[in-house]
């Protein structure tokens, strides 16, 4: 079975004509799916959809004050900027909802070995304040979730957007049980970059075979040294070699490869991986769909060829 965590709420949000931030990308994905589970007689997709968690939840892992004024709209105009959207209720509900998804993407994983959320990645908000369209991190989040879990003593969150995982990187420096894994570019959003635990940082314009061979070397170090019992992936497809917001040379299939890559790792060694779709960018929403959709391709060849 493989679980894939969905709500249409991503991709109902207002935004100014021309914003960057490629809304529509979570239903056309989720249809995409949809439209070749039709084709497909022997799939086992399971979708699950997740509900908003309580504003209240937030408050261990970023400031109080932060998700006080985040929530009620009281943020100074400059830190809204700052995150990326214009304020509304419907903003606020959906950031819950999806950080909400990627928790429950753990829970099914714990369960079912994999879970996928058709969302999250949100690895830029910082305690006590959010960036890059990033409002709470859902990736710290769930990974702090997981240590709830009966027989999660470590958990490694491996970033593979092209940006760097600031956020996350900062709000789990002092959490020894979560090691935080970043593989991004080294010129490119954020101007800052926080140490993760492990951070690869290539340089632009990296090619798909620069970047699974180096990828692969430090996966495999990095679960040698740290043998964790659970990961929460980012996925993110800005490392291609069309993205808008990325710099890297990497082609589709190269975004397969390293998803299968991750996926058959995690499923030889038999530890549960929440997955989440992360970041891509461009002007034409539909050209993200295929690219996200390798996740779950991947996914598909590793988990139901037993
Ligand atoms: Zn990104």
């Amino acid at each position: 079975m493989l679980p894939l965590v969905y709500h249409p709420i991503y991709s109902e949000l207002e935004l100014p004509d021309g914003h960057r931030y490629p809304i529509s990308k979570y239903r056309r994905l989720y249809q995409y799916l949809i439209d070749e589970m039709k084709l497909d007689q022997d799939n086992e997709i399971l979708f699950c959809q997740p509900e908003a968690i309580g504003v209240d939840e937030l408050k261990a892992l970023h400031h109080p004050d932060y998700i006080e004024a985040l929530f009620g709209n009281t943020l100074p105009a400059a830190k809204m900027r700052r995150i990326g959207f214009p304020w509304s209720q419907q903003l606020v509900k959906r950031t819950l909802t999806s950080t909400a998804g990627t928790k429950m993407a753990v829970d099914l994983a714990s369960q079912y070995g994999i879970g996928i959320h058709l969302s999250g990645g949100y690895h830029h908000a910082h305690h006590d304040f959010g960036s890059g369209f990033c409002l709470v991190n859902d990736l710290a989040f769930a990974a702090r979730h997981a240590l709830t879990l009966d027989n999660i003593d470590k958990v490694m969150v491996i970033d593979c957007d092209v940006h760097q995982g600031d956020g996350t990187a900062t709000l789990l420096r002092d959490d020894d049980n979560i090691i935080t894994f970043s593989v991004h570019c080294d010129k490119n959003f954020p101007a800052r970059k926080p140490a993760s635990d492990i951070d690869l940082a290539l340089p632009k314009h990296t090619t798909t075979t620069e970047y699974l061979e180096t990828f692969e070397s430090i996966l495999n170090l990095a679960l040698a040294q740290h043998q964790p019992d659970f990961i929460i992936y980012d996925a993110g497809v800005d490392i291609h070699q069309h993205d808008e917001l990325g710099y890297f040379d990497v082609c589709l299939d190269g975004i397969f490869r390293r998803d299968h890559l991750v996926l058959s790792r995690c499923q030889k060694a038999d530890i549960p991986i929440a997955a989440v779709v992360g970041g891509g960018y461009r002007q034409d929403h539909q050209q993200l769909v295929e690219l996200h959709a390798q996740l779950v391709h991947a996914a598909r060849k590793v988990y139901h060829s037993g």
